[in-house]
């Protein structure tokens, strides 16, 4: 099996460079084709000369070969030449352009059926966090809760959106993340009602809705947690909107608990805001999975089948935007453990008028 999505090679060895490919021997699941086995063969890891070094303090459980040419044609040559005929690659992170790539770098007469799809093998066993990297999430997730309550005494009418994510970042860093998990939002004003509304230069008015959402990386786990802030006074429309997604929040982490189907959760929150016909406002869903990257397994979503397992950590963040007036969302990190949840985010979720 060919694992070129740099997290999953991470993953698997540790090495945390930015090009890598590995070869993840597997037994053959038909014993009548051949006797050749490449199963008992070790790991291969292929990077290139600017990670010497770090490819050889980093790298477990696997060899580790630095290409002089593109890794991946590195890859290719040793396979061939290790007897390979068969070799699953990953469907979700290979383009049409590698793939044909791929297939020139294999000698004509193997070429045909030499390369398959994989199912998301790696995706799948990195939905169930350890407990090493439960306790990463856990400090990503503290880390945020921190530097939220310190934001707040930044965030005034008048002040640019970019000024708030910018102390946020600087704060992040000084407290050790090697980053933002991902771009900070800031959506202030009727940018709220963006669900994306990255921090602009926009200047945050006497009266509306501030949403933040951000997370840090630590040691190479992300965190992900939203709150909604209101500036100045706040009409009845906005207090029962607040209202309505934080009760939806409380909802879907009340249904967290193995064996939950991830839709169940979605429908928690849903139902809440149903009954207070703002469902139709709640345009994305429930959440998703969190670790070494921002967005991974399982989706939160309607009508998702797949289980819940302790170990789970996933996203909890109903919203509601209503289109040229204002948006909230809440979002909390949690971790599915043997009875229920656990909040990673625990940060006060109550409403917060600066
Ligand atoms: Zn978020
Ligand atoms: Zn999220």
């Amino acid at each position: 099996m060919l694992i070129t999505h740099p997290i999953d090679v991470r993953y698997l060895t540790g090495f945390t460079g930015s090009n890598a490919a590995l070869v993840l021997p597997l037994e053959r699941p038909s014993p009548r084709r051949t006797r050749r086995r490449s199963g008992d063969r070790k790991p291969v890891l292929f990077t290139d000369g600017r990670y010497i070094q770090q490819a050889r303090q980093e790298t477990k459980h696997a060899g580790v070969v630095i290409a002089q040419g593109p890794i991946l044609r590195e890859a290719c040559a040793w396979m061939v030449a290790a007897g390979v005929r068969r070799c699953l690659f990953d469907g979700d992170h290979t383009t049409v352009a590698t793939l044909d790539m791929l297939r020139l770098w294999i000698p004509t007469k193997l070429r045909r059926g030499f390369f398959l799809p994989a199912p998301p093998l790696v995706a799948g066993l990195r939905e169930i966090k350890d407990a090493e990297e439960i306790g990463r999430l856990r400090a990503a997730g503290q880390l945020g809760c921190h530097l939220f309550e310190d934001l707040l005494t930044q965030i005034e009418a008048g002040k640019r959106e970019v000024e708030v994510a910018a102390h946020l970042e600087f704060a992040a860093r000084m407290a050790g993340a090697e980053g933002m998990s991902f771009e900070t939002i800031v959506a202030s004003g009727a940018r709220s009602a963006m669900p994306h509304g990255n921090a602009t230069e926009q200047r945050m008015p006497r009266r509306g809705f501030v949403v933040l959402d951000f997370g840090v990386m630590l040691k190479g786990y992300c965190s992900d947690m939203t709150r909604t802030v209101h500036l100045g006074l706040a009409t009845t429309a906005e207090r029962d909107a607040f209202e309505a997604v934080q009760e939806a929040q409380f909802a879907a982490i009340a249904a967290v608990r193995p064996g939950v189907q991830c839709g169940e959760v979605d429908e928690a929150a849903r139902s809440v805001l149903r009954r207070a016909s703002l469902a139709d406002f709640f345009t994305h869903s429930t959440g998703h999975g969190v670790g070494l990257e921002i967005h991974e397994g399982p989706r939160i979503a309607a009508k998702q089948q797949q289980t819940l397992k302790a170990g789970m950590v996933i996203t909890i963040e109903p919203g509601v935007y209503l289109p040229g007036r204002f948006g909230v969302r809440i979002e909390d990190m949690v971790l599915v453990t043997r009875s229920g949840a656990e909040i990673l985010t625990p940060a006060t979720k109550a409403w917060i008028e600066l």
